[in-house]
């Protein structure tokens, strides 16, 4: 078992010096592992802990995710709180698709951020997520060579943002899929299925896994490297003229993806909304899904 020792003693260095912890849950492997020894650890150090499991609305996709992140977070008693994209942004990844100029994953990612860090905010707590060191040098490498200087400087820190962790951003995927086989809970195997139109990811991946993990490491550091020299040259944080958050330029990643889909209007409005009476079970399903 020292491959959890292992993976434990990063994921308690990261969660002791915090009072309540949000574990971003997609009930893959790398958040399954997380979600258990994160459990532990809040059991230990008497922390308030909160698994967030976002449904995307991807037919055949989303509903079994959301059943096994049930089906755990009740094993585990953890609170599990979900929120739809749907509910949040009023429109599914289902229904984006066909209107959307970019594959699907191109919206997903930041309307998932967007909205987990929003959860973050209206909770008071950091984000803990289980990204591995594959994850992390697939995206980098994605973004650079996308030439994609704004997804690249995307902020990480700073005001209207909450901490990020990611104890397992050294670790390699492979590790953790020893991890989640011994640990015998149920997770979801089968990647998203719009994953497979994004062919640069999948060559990317492929590579990765072909190569010694040491050597996927020593990439990482280059890349995170590239990434700091650049960050520097980031001016001041700037905030979104529509909804107000976190943004590398004037318009945020979300509004920019909603006005091409013509629903900036709803969104500015959802956005206020939101801000003017705000209730955590307003848009968290917390108890519909748990019952
Ligand atoms: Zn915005």
């Amino acid at each position: 078992m020292s491959v959890f020792n292992e993976l434990e003693r990063r994921v308690e260095a990261r969660m002791k010096k915090y009072k309540r912890v949000i574990v971003s849950y997609s009930a893959g492997k790398d958040s399954t592992v997380l979600l258990y020894l994160a459990k532990k650890i809040a059991d230990d150090y008497g922390i308030e802990l909160y698994a967030v499991h976002i449904d995307e609305g991807i037919a055949g996709h989303s509903d079994v995710s959301r059943r096994i992140a049930i089906k755990v977070a009740k094993e585990l008693g953890v609170k599990l709180l979900g929120v739809s994209l749907k509910e949040y942004f009023g429109i599914t990844i289902d229904e984006l698709k066909p209107k959307f100029s970019l594959p699907p994953c191109a919206a997903c990612g930041p309307m998932r951020r967007q909205l987990i860090n929003d959860v973050g905010l209206r909770i008071g707590a950091p984000i803990f997520t289980g990204h591995n060191v594959n994850d992390d040098v697939e995206t980098l490498i994605i973004n650079m060579f996308r030439g994609e200087r704004r997804r690249f400087l995307e902020p990480t820190g700073g005001p209207g943002m909450v901490p990020r962790e990611t104890p397992f951003i050294d670790v390699s995927e492979e590790t953790l899929e020893k991890a989640a086989e011994e640990l015998g809970l149920p997770y979801k195997k089968e990647p998203c299925p719009y994953a497979k139109l994004s062919m640069r990811r999948k060559i990317i991946k492929h590579e990765m896994a072909t190569r010694p993990k040491e050597k996927v490491i020593e990439l990482q550091k280059v890349m995170r490297m590239i990434k700091a020299f650049h960050v520097t040259k980031l001016k001041s944080p700037r905030f979104c003229k529509y909804c107000g958050s976190p943004s590398a330029s004037s318009v945020c990643r979300v509004c920019s993806i909603m006005k091409e889909l013509g629903m900036l209007e709803e969104r500015i409005r959802r956005t206020r909304e939101r801000r003017k009476k705000f209730r955590i079970e307003d848009y968290i399903i917390t108890d519909r899904w748990i019952s």
